[in-house]
């Protein structure tokens, strides 16, 4: 594989966006020695970021796992839509009124970061988070508000959430009903593939596109992120990609590794 420019891109990059299933682990198994990848990055001054899309759970629930696992250290973070979400409503929308269809753990995610959430009335932006306490009360608020004028805007675009032999609808599927009901669609969308959680991280950091690397197991979306937002990508085949699909599809990948753990032959 021909990753000529890796180690002279690793000399600027600062930041890794690690996704999580299929690039550092799959189910509960870690991919090869990935504990030990992880702290060589640590140690050799990257950050490490994992972003998820699933705004459902909070990223304590994240955290938890990941240090089960031994693959979360000291100075990392995990970022989900709903944060990014929060992030941006606080930069964007200070003002503003919000009417968040969410789970209880992102309402209080949301009231932490200074978000204005509202319950009652009308609001000036409705966010649709993949609510997996959904009730068909908070759906009929949501789309009254909509409907009379508030923002829509949503976490992420995914329809189904990856679940071993259930089937389980996600907020994609969410939107479709809402489309149905009210003829809208929302104006933005915060997660991968969308550029607004590779921005607000940019925003935090005071860091140009170019000292960030996602990598991922996915071209739609974990690479199709990192070509959205101008950083590097390298997508990793120990998830969901083969070779074979890079040539057909449109996300292009800067970096291709069979996994994670083979970056350190390039420091
Ligand atoms: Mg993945």
């Amino acid at each position: 594989m021909v990753n000529e420019k890796l180690s002279e891109a690793l000399k600027e990059i600062e930041y890794f966006l690690l996704d999580m299933d299929g690039t550092v682990y799959l189910g509960d198994e870690l991919i090869g020695e990935m504990d030990q990848t992880l702290r060589f990055l640590r140690e050799k001054g990257k950050k490490l970021i994992f972003l998820t899309n699933n705004s459902s759970k909070s990223n304590e629930k994240y955290i938890e796992k990941l240090k089960r696992l031994n693959l979360f250290g000291e100075g990392d973070e995990v970022y989900t839509s709903g944060m990014a979400t929060a992030d941006m409503l606080v930069e964007r929308y200070p003002e503003e009124t919000v009417y968040l269809l969410g789970t209880e753990a992102l309402k209080e995610e949301f009231k932490s970061k200074g978000v204005n959430l509202v319950e009652n009335g009308q609001p000036d932006i409705a966010v649709l988070a993949y609510d997996t306490e959904l009730t068909y009360e908070k759906l009929c608020k949501f789309t009254t508000a909509i409907k009379k004028g508030a923002l829509y805007i949503a976490t992420h675009p995914d329809v189904n959430c990856p679940a071993p032999e259930v089937f389980v609808p996600d907020i994609g599927s969410f939107m479709a009903m809402i489309e149905l009901s009210t003829g809208l669609k929302p104006i933005e969308i915060v997660g991968k593939p969308y550029d607004g959680m590779g921005k607000a991280l940019m925003k935090r950091f005071d860091a140009g596109n170019n000292k960030f690397i996602m990598v991922g197991d996915r071209l739609h979306t974990d690479i199709k992120f990192g070509n959205n937002c101008g950083f590097y990508s390298a997508l990793v085949l120990s998830g969901e990609s083969a070779l074979d699909d890079v040539k057909k599809s449109d996300a292009r990948p800067t970096f291709i590794l069979d996994s994670l753990n083979d970056i350190k032959n390039y420091f």
